[in-house]
């Protein structure tokens, strides 16, 4: 019997990269797109046409979702689907909480009440550790403090998959700090750098003293995976515990096509954010010691694939 999994989420750049994963793994992967993303099914071109993959329409805010769900018995449940930009949570503050966290609240409570054996990852973010001073490098044990709906919301389902683990429910968080790709959103800088110099030769960017720790979304994606093999759920940092500024993200990316920096950055007033997380830094030693886990892709194949050209790979 193959395992049974669902994947929310499965349209976006974690979910596709899981879906593969499970895939290869030997499971039967359920993987949730919203009626509305038929955009996003480019990326799951590695699995659709696999006799074990099953892409189900629907979205996590339908009250009648969490009981769609939970009619079948999973052996893991991934809850990747989410409000997943930080500018855009500002705009829609409502959208972030019932998405990101009320979502979270109406499938965790389902699962545990009708499928108590079902595994399940939920996807919290570095976003929640908003606090971070240059230098230091954050654990699970980092306090909390959202600066942004976005982070507030996710703060929220953490802290409620602390409460149901610890009535014996098996959820494990996984805090991945920021996680790149190719298939990554456009509107996230490393791939709208990577675009931009691509298509255009030029870029306007916004913070770009920011800094950020960046490592590769199959690496987050392998993390998730063996997080729900351990006996009991737990918390794990995903990281590489290197912190860059949004300033040699674009260096890296005006050196991979050979082109100037000062011929195709320029900052904006109108790209910054009023409320930016200034440093974000993980350590990630937890996830090493017991998931035997640490980012596989280097830096350098990481800036190559931010690069790539639009599509699937
Ligand atoms: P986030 O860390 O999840 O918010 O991921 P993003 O890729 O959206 O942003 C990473 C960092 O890059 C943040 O500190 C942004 O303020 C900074 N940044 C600087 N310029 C830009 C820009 O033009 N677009 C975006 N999305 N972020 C930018």
């Amino acid at each position: 019997m193959r395992k049974q999994a669902f994947v929310t989420g499965a349209g976006g750049q974690d979910g596709s990269y899981l879906c593969e994963k499970l895939l290869a793994e030997g499971y039967e992967v359920s993987g949730l797109i919203r009626p509305s993303g038929d955009g996003r099914r480019y990326r799951l071109a590695n699995c659709i046409n696999s006799p074990y993959f099953k892409l189900v329409y629907g979205d996590i805010i339908d009250p009648a979702f969490p009981h769609i769900l939970a009619s079948k018995t999973w052996d893991e449940v991934y809850l990747l689907a989410a409000q997943t930009h930080v500018m855009q949570s500002y705009h829609a503050p409502t959208v972030a909480m019932e998405t990101n966290a009320m979502a979270t609240t109406r499938i965790l409570d389902a699962l545990f009440r009708t499928s108590p054996k079902t595994r399940v990852y939920f996807a919290a973010t570095s976003e929640m550790f908003g606090t971070m001073q240059p230098g230091e490098k954050a654990d699970e044990n980092y306090q909390l403090a959202a600066q942004s709906p976005y982070a507030a919301a996710k703060v929220a389902s953490h802290l409620l998959c602390r409460v149901y683990r610890e009535k014996g429910f098996h959820v494990s968080s996984g805090i991945s700090f920021n996680h790149e790709s190719c298939r990554r959103g456009a509107e996230f800088v490393t791939r709208k750098i990577g675009l931009n110099i691509r298509n255009r030769g030029k870029v306007t960017l916004g913070n770009i003293d920011s800094c950020r720790d960046w490592h590769h979304a199959q690496d987050t994606v392998e993390g998730m995976w063996r997080a729900l093999q351990m006996p009991t759920g737990d918390e794990y940092v995903f990281a590489s515990g290197v912190a860059r500024s949004v300033r040699d993200l674009a260096e890296a990316v005006c050196d991979y096509f050979d082109t100037p920096y000062k011929d195709a950055i320029s900052v904006a007033e109108s790209e910054k954010r009023p409320w930016d997380v200034d440093y974000l830094c993980g350590d990630a030693s937890k996830a090493e010691t017991i998931l035997g886990w640490k980012p596989q892709i280097s830096w350098d194949d990481l800036v190559a694939n931010i690069c790539s050209p639009e599509g699937m790979i």
